[in-house]
C-alpha cells in the first residue's frame, strides 16, 4: 500500500499553514492543524519546524503546545541549530526556560510523552494473565488470525523490503500445523507474545522515516501503547523455535523468508521500528532457554512452563519449587549508560572501546552491581573508567537490548570535576568533545575536529548508530544545550 499521490499537495499546504500559524503565535490556528493531519516534525524549503519558527519569533505559547504533542527538540536545521539554539540566539528567554524545561523533564512530563527508543516500542500487549491458560492458548495457537514468527538460534526469519530494511516474516497455522501438531515432549519451543492492539500495516510509517528513531508518543497518536486497549478476540502472536528445521523447508513455505544473520546482531538495526520490540522481547527470551538449560538451584533439567516464561525444575525435592525463585524467570541485566556533561555545560564526556570502529566515540556505560541505585551506579562507572566525578543525575529513557537480555538505563551525569584518567581495561580513549564537534557529526555522521588538540585537522568524530540510545542521549543533550 503506498501513499495517494493526490493528497500530497494537500499536505504540504497543511504544512504551510502550520509553520506560518507558528511563526505568527497564532495558538488556535496550530492547535487545529496538529490535531488534524498536519505532521508536527515537518520542515519548510529550508529546512526549519513549526518548533525552531515559533523559537524564531519568541511565541512561547505555541511552543509549549507543540512540545505537549510531541514536537522533536532535538532536531536541527541545515546550519546545526536546534529551536533551543534559536530561541537563545535571537533573546527569546521565556522560550528557551520552556523548552529546556522540557528537555529536562525527559520522561517524567505529565502528559506522557515518554520516548521510546529502538526495541522499545511493542506492538503487542503482552496478556501475560492469559500465559496459565492453556486452553486459551490451544484455541489461539489453532486460530488462523494468530501471527507466528520464526526463530533459529535467537536470530528471526524476515522478509528484506530493500537493502537496508527487512520486516518479520510472519505465518500462519496452516503453514505450520507439521510443527505445531507434533506430539507432546518433539514439539519446538513455543511462546506468546501477546495479542495485536496496534493494527500494523505494510505502509505504516516508522519513527526511523524520520530524521530521528526516537519517537515520542502522545495522546494524539494512534500508536501510542498507553491509549489503546486489547481484548482477548484481538489476534495473538507467538514466536516459534525452528532451529532444528532446515532453511529451505522455511523458504518451502515463504520463499521470500530469509534468516536475520545469527552471527551479526547488527543485522537486526535493519528491522522496522514497529516490530524491533516484538523482536526483541522473543530474542530475549529464546536466548534464555538456550544459555539456561539446569536448575540454577539443583542443576536437574528443567521443562518450560508459563507460555514460554517460566522453567521448572523437574527435582520435585528442588528449593525452587517451594516458595517464589527468581531464577524460575527470565533475567533482565540493567545497565546504566549516560552522557556526562562538563561543568562548562557545552562538552560531553565519550569514550571508545578498542574494538569500536576508527573514531567511533560513545557514552559510557556499565553493569548495574547489586544493591546500588542508578545514580550510584552512574557515578561508579564514570569515576572508573574515566576518572571524572559525576554529582547530580537525571533518568532521560530506557531501551531493551536483547544481546541478549540486557535493559540499558539511559541518563545525563553532570561532572564536578574534568581531570581524565582513563581505565585502559575498559576503554582506549575518553575525552571531552565540544558541542559543535558532536552537531557536526550528528549532521554529518563526522565531527569537525580533536577538541583537545584545537586543530580542525584532528581525528574525525563518528557517533554510534541512531537505533543506540547512546546516539539518542547526545542527540538529547544537544537540543538542550544552546551554546554554539
Ligand atoms: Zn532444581
Amino acid at each position: 500500500m503506498t501513499e495517494d499521490p493526490s493528497t500530497k499537495p494537500v499536505k504540504t499546504q497543511i504544512l504551510k499553514a502550520l509553520h506560518s500559524s507558528a511563526s505568527d503565535g497564532d495558538l488556535q490556528t496550530v492547535s487545529r492543524l496538529i490535531n488534524g493531519i498536519a505532521d508536527v516534525n515537518g520542515v519548510d524549503d529550508h529546512g526549519w519546524t513549526a518548533l525552531m519558527l515559533a523559537a524564531r519569533n519568541g511565541r512561547d505559547k505555541v511552543i509549549k503546545l507543540l512540545l505537549d504533542k510531541g514536537c522533536d527538540y532535538t532536531l536541527m536545521n541545515p546550519a546545526g541549530q536546534t529551536a533551543l539554539a534559536i530561541a537563545d540566539f535571537w533573546h527569546h528567554p521565556a522560550v528557551s526556560h520552556l523548552i529546556n524545561q522540557h528537555a529536562q523533564q525527559g520522561s517524567s512530563s505529565a502528559d506522557n510523552n515518554n520516548i521510546i527508543n529502538f526495541f522499545g516500542l511493542s506492538i503487542l500487549d503482552r496478556f501475560s494473565h492469559k500465559r496459565t491458560e492453556k486452553e486459551w492458548l490451544k484455541q489461539k495457537r489453532m486460530d488462523q488470525a494468530s501471527t507466528f514468527v520464526l526463530f533459529s538460534q535467537s536470530s528471526p526469519y524476515v522478509t528484506w523490503s530493500d537493502s537496508s530494511s527487512c520486516r518479520v516474516c510472519r505465518f500462519q497455522y496452516n503453514q505450520l500445523q507439521f510443527l505445531l501438531e507434533k506430539p507432546e515432549g518433539d514439539q519446538p519451543t513455543l511462546i506468546f507474545l501477546g495479542v495485536g492492539k496496534i493494527p500494523v500495516l505494510e505502509s505504516e510509517p516508522s519513527p526511523s522515516d524520520s530524521t530521528s528513531s526516537t519517537t515520542t508518543t502522545s495522546s494524539a497518536t494512534t500508536t501510542s501503547p498507553a491509549t489503546t486497549t486489547s481484548d482477548s478476540d484481538d489476534p495473538a502472536w507467538f514466536a516459534l523455535d525452528v532451529a532444528d528445521i532446515p532453511e529451505d523447508t522455511i523458504k518451502g513455505i515463504a520463499p521470500s523468508a530469509e534468516l536475520l544473520s545469527p552471527k551479526n546482531y547488527l543485522a537486526l538495526m535493519s528491522l522496522a521500528d514497529n516490530e524491533a520490540g516484538v523482536i526483541g522481547q522473543a530474542r530475549a527470551l529464546f536466548s534464555w532457554h538456550d544459555r539456561y538449560k539446569f536448575c540454577p538451584t539443583c542443576g536437574s533439567s528443567m521443562r518450560i512452563e508459563e507460555a514460554g516464561y517460566k522453567h521448572v525444575c523437574e527435582n520435585k525435592e528442588c528449593r525452587s519449587l517451594k516458595g517464589v525463585h527468581n531464577t524460575c524467570y527470565p533475567r533482565v541485566d540493567p545497565v546504566t549508560i549516560m552522557a556526562v556533561i562538563h561543568p562548562d555545560g557545552n562538552q560531553l564526556l565519550l569514550g571508545r572501546k578498542k574494538q569500536f570502529p576508527r573514531n567511533m566515540y560513545s557514552c559510557l556505560a556499565g553493569f548495574m552491581e547489586p544493591g546500588e541505585t542508578i545514580e550510584d551506579a552512574v557515578r561508579r562507572e564514570v569515576h572508573e573508567e574515566s576518572g571524572v566525578k559525576v554529582g547530580h543525575v537525571t533518568y532521560h529513557s530506557s531501551q531493551p537490548w536483547p544481546m541478549p537480555s540486557t535493559l540499558m538505563i539511559g541518563c545525563f551525569g553532570y561532572a564536578v570535576s574534568t581531570e581524565i584518567t582513563v581505565d585502559t581495561q575498559e576503554l582506549e580513549d575518553a575525552r571531552w568533545f565540544a558541542r559543535r564537534d558532536i552537531v557536526a557529526a550528528l549532521q554529518t555522521g563526522r565531527g569537525t575536529g580533536d577538541t583537545r588538540s584545537g586543530s580542525s585537522e584532528g581525528p574525525k568524530l563518528l557517533l554510534p548508530f541512531k537505533q543506540a540510545i547512546a546516539h539518542q542521549l547526545v542527540k538529547a543533550w544537544v537540543g538542550m544545550t544552546a551554546n554554539l
